[in-house]
């Protein structure tokens, strides 16, 4: 992305979330972004995803200029390309695990083989929980039915907003490990905001936005050097 600037309303009550942010974000890496509360890291998340619309500046994923599609080409790309998991699980309620799994696959028009959502289920612990609805199941497990979702369609890049910010100690490290194999062995790229340096540790770079600009770039990050830039960060903003 490049040059990229989000302001939110107009006039005097205009508010600059991004403020000229260029970064490349590498295929097949774990990109971690952090920054303090209010810094721009889900409106750069939405931007990169083609969720939202950048005021400035260009977005390209692969080959594609997001900044340059249109809304029904945005939809497209998303649903074959982009898989998202957010802190919020965004689990249909009155779908079984399964059926939400199966959903990317039934919207994109492809036949939902049962044995795929299965091996999906499987693949994130939860092979014998397919018949159950949400409301039945842990947050850690629906963190987990929401993963084998953005993973069924085998999206080039996965986006994740926190998407261990709900969960404990154990779930959290289930769940960074399934996306740490979806780069290592599944050749994806996952793009993620976390506020925990634990979770920012199992990334390959971690960029660190304060006031809608990148601060810092991170490579081979320690829990304990991110957890210290962390806090240099939030004393200064
Ligand atoms: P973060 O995810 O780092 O907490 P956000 O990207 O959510 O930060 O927000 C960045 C800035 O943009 C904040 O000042 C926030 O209040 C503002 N903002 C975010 N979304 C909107 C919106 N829909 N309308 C107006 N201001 C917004
Ligand atoms: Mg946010």
């Amino acid at each position: 992305m490049n040059r990229l600037e989000r302001v939110y309303g107009a006039g005097g009550g205009a508010v600059s979330a991004l403020r000229g942010v260029t970064l490349d974000l590498p295929r097949q890496a774990m990109t971690v972004v952090m920054g303090p509360s209010g810094s721009g890291k889900s409106t750069l998340l939405h931007c990169a995803a083609g969720l939202d619309k950048p005021s400035a500046g260009t977005v390209h994923l692969g080959a594609h200029e997001l900044t340059a599609m249109s809304e029904t080409e945005l939809t497209v790309l998303r649903r074959e390309q982009i898989g998202f998991v957010f802190q919020s699980f965004n689990l249909i309620a009155s779908l079984t695990a399964a059926q939400n799994v199966a959903l990317p696959l039934r919207l994109a028009g492809i036949k939902a083989e049962r044995n795929r959502v299965e091996q999906a289920l499987a693949l994130v612990g939860l092979g014998d929980q397919a018949g159950r609805l949400p409301a039945a199941l842990s947050g850690g497990q629906q963190q987990r039915v929401a993963l084998a979702r953005a993973l069924i369609t085998r999206p080039q890049v996965i986006f994740g907003d926190e998407p261990t910010g709900a969960l404990d100690t154990s779930n959290a490290r289930r769940v960074l490990e399934l996306l740490r194999r979806a780069v290592d062995e599944w050749a994806q790229t996952v793009i993620m905001v976390t506020h925990d340096p634990v979770a920012a540790s199992f990334a390959d770079s971690v960029v660190f936005l304060a006031d809608g600009q990148v601060a810092d770039i991170i490579t081979a990050p320690t829990a304990d050097r991110v957890a210290k830039r962390m806090t240099e960060l939030e004393r200064v903003s």
